[in-house]
This record gives C-alpha cells, structure tokens and sequence, in this order.
C-alpha cells in the first residue's frame, strides 16, 4: 500500500464533483518516462470520467510511451504559450505530477505565478515545496505513475482505466525502476503491474518503446561517450563523462539522447557515484547517481543548486564545462570516506 490517503481522496472527490469541470494536468520540463507515462495515464482517466482535461508539458520530449501520438489532448508549453495560458485560466484544477518543486515547470511558473488555482499534487521526491490541502506524496514508491495508479483506484476510478492508460502507467513504472532494477523491492509494485497488464497495458512494447528507439546517431554518441569520455576515479569510487556542444552537434544531438548515459558508470565494478555533464546552450546540466547510502540529491543541493531522489539526482552549473568539471573533481576527497564505506558495503553483495 501507498501512502495515499483515503479520506483526502474522499474529500477531493467531493469537491471535484461540486466545483469541477476543466483541469490541467501538469508535469516538469524536459519530461522523462515516468513524467510522461504518469501525465498521459491520469489524464485518460480523467477524460474517461468526463472531465475536460488536457496535459501541459512545459517542453519538448521524446516520444517513450507507446501509441504517443494516439493519445490526444496534450500541448507543449513553450510551443503553444498562448494557447496553454488560456487553458490554465481556464482551468478548475490543476494535478501536479512528479515534481516537488515548482522551479521545474520551466516558463510555466511565470504564468502560474499570476494565477490562484487549487492544485493535486502527486510526487514521489522528497521535501515537496508546493503547498496544498491534495498532497499525494511518497517516496518509497517506484514511480509517480505508480502513485497515479494507486491514486485512481482509491477515487474509485479503477474502471476508468483502460489499455492506453494503463500502458501509459506502466511505462512510467519500467521507465523509473529501468526495467524493475532498482526502486522496486515493495511486492505492491508487483500487483499494480499485475492490474495493468490484466487492463491490457503491453509490456513488450512499452520495452520496445522506451529502450529500443536508439536513432543511430544516440548510440554512436553514447559509444564515443563511454569510450573517449568516461573518466574513472578509483580510489573515490567514482566516474564521469562529460559532452561538449561540438561534440553533441558532431552527432546531430536531439532532445533525450543522452538520456540515462549517467547510469552506465555504475555498471562498472567499485564505482557507487557517477556524473554526467552536458553542456547546453546557456548552461551545463548535470546528472548525479549513486548506489546505496551516498545521497546524491543532497550533493546536488549543496554544490550545484538542484536535487532530485536519493540515488538520482540533477542539478545545473553556470560556469564553463571546464569549471563545472573542476569542481566536481575538488569536492571528491570530502566525500571519501563515505564513498570507501558505501562501495564496501555495495561490494558485499
Ligand atoms: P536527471 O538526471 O534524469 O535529469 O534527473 C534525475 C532526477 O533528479 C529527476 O528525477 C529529478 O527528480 C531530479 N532533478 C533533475 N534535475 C534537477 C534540478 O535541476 N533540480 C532539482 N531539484 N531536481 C532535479
Ligand atoms: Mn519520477
């Protein structure tokens, strides 16, 4: 069982069925699996129960869930700001998902910021800093979209569910587990896989969808990554790889392509904490991951102003690549005990 709560589901469903009729459901920018799966899944719920809703995405994305473009009824924020303004005008509700922070709406903020709306919010990342009477927050569960499931069944939306939702669902959870490795220890999380597949959600192409769309260039570029970029340093268990803007251009980098390149240095034997830098146009994005008790949302709060979930963190750097870079490999012999104690207890296993 979540920590979704029963007598806030109750009074949120008195409320929806007295005061609303049109809702947005938002997530954050630069939306991954989870995002997107979580966003498209509780939206078609909300749509088979005859709301208006519509998903706002404040970016751009890859195309994860399967039968994406079957699914009608979502806008691009930074496409359609007119259009998605007058929608959150508009609006009765507002479902916040899977953000804790509302600095990750991108340009959205700005227009939210003029308006008062009542808002849901279901996250799954700690220290949720959105305020409202709906908070559906739970850190030990896989994925938002596992919480959305949870959610709908305790409004007693369950029938609301059908193939395309609870493929969108679905998605979210392999997007967020990669494929049940980590985050997912709770035999819940099982039984709600159970129920989505048993409403018709495809595994097989959700697999295919998420992890078998490589264009040529994505591959390449990881390859060059792993191969010319990936720096080791052994004695703090860590691993780096950085990607210039030549070098994205040289492979005619899109949206999401280095997406989950973080991960892979965890793969290699004694390394616990891995760092990706990308260098984008006005700033460097980083992405932390770590195994085991090394917190890295709170290396990323303390050093590079962002945070995220204990093991999968992200945050920014306005310095150049080089600076970004150096500092990073600075703060390692501060961290060194607790990263020769954490890959002692990794290696037990
Ligand atoms: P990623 O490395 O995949 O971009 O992000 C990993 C996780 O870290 C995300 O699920 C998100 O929770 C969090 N995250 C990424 N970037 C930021 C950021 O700039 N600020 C905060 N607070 N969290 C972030
Ligand atoms: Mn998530």
């Amino acid at each position: 069982m979540t920590s979704i709560d029963g007598e806030t589901c109750v009074s949120l469903l008195a409320w929806m069925k007295e005061k609303v009729r049109k809702v947005v459901v938002l997530t954050h920018a630069n939306p991954d699996g989870d995002a997107l799966g979580a966003s498209l899944g509780l939206n078609s719920v909300l749509r088979n129960a005859g709301f208006q809703s519509v998903v706002i995405f404040p970016t751009d994305f890859p195309s994860l869930v399967p039968g994406m473009k079957e699914f009608s009824n979502w806008i691009i924020f930074e496409q359609h700001e007119r259009v998605c303004g007058q929608m959150l005008e508009e609006a009765d509700l507002l479902f916040f998902l899977d953000f804790n922070d509302p600095k990750r709406i991108g340009k959205v903020k700005r227009k939210l910021d003029q308006l008062t709306k009542m808002i849901v919010l279901i996250d799954h990342h700690p220290q949720p800093m959105i305020e409202t009477p709906f908070l559906f927050s739970d850190t030990t569960v896989s994925s938002t979209a596992e919480l959305v499931y949870d959610f709908v069944v305790r409004m007693g939306w369950g029938h609301f569910l059908d193939a395309a939702g609870a493929t969108a669902l679905l998605t979210g959870i392999i997007a967020d587990t990669a494929s049940f490795s980590h985050n997912a220890k709770r035999p819940e999380l099982y039984r709600a896989v159970a129920e989505l597949i048993a409403l018709g959600a495809d595994q097989h192409k959700i697999q295919e969808s998420l992890f078998n769309t490589n264009s040529a260039d994505r591959l390449r570029l990881l390859g060059y990554a792993l191969s010319e970029k990936m720096e080791i340093f052994p004695e703090y268990h860590a691993a780096m790889i950085s990607l210039t803007r030549e070098e994205l251009k040289k492979f005619n980098y899109k949206i999401g392509d280095t997406e989950g390149f973080v991960n892979y240095p965890l793969a290699v034997k004694g390394i616990i904490f891995s760092a990706f830098f990308l260098e984008n146009e006005e700033k460097i994005k980083i992405s932390f991951r770590s195994k085991g008790g090394f917190a890295v949302n709170e290396f990323s709060s303390l050093h590079f102003g962002g945070g995220g979930h204990h093991n999968a963190a992200g945050g920014e750097s306005k310095q150049s690549l080089k600076d970004a870079l150096e500092k990073w490999i600075t703060l390692l012999p501060q961290y060194s005990e607790i990263l020769e104690k954490e890959s002692l207890k990794e290696a037990e296993f």
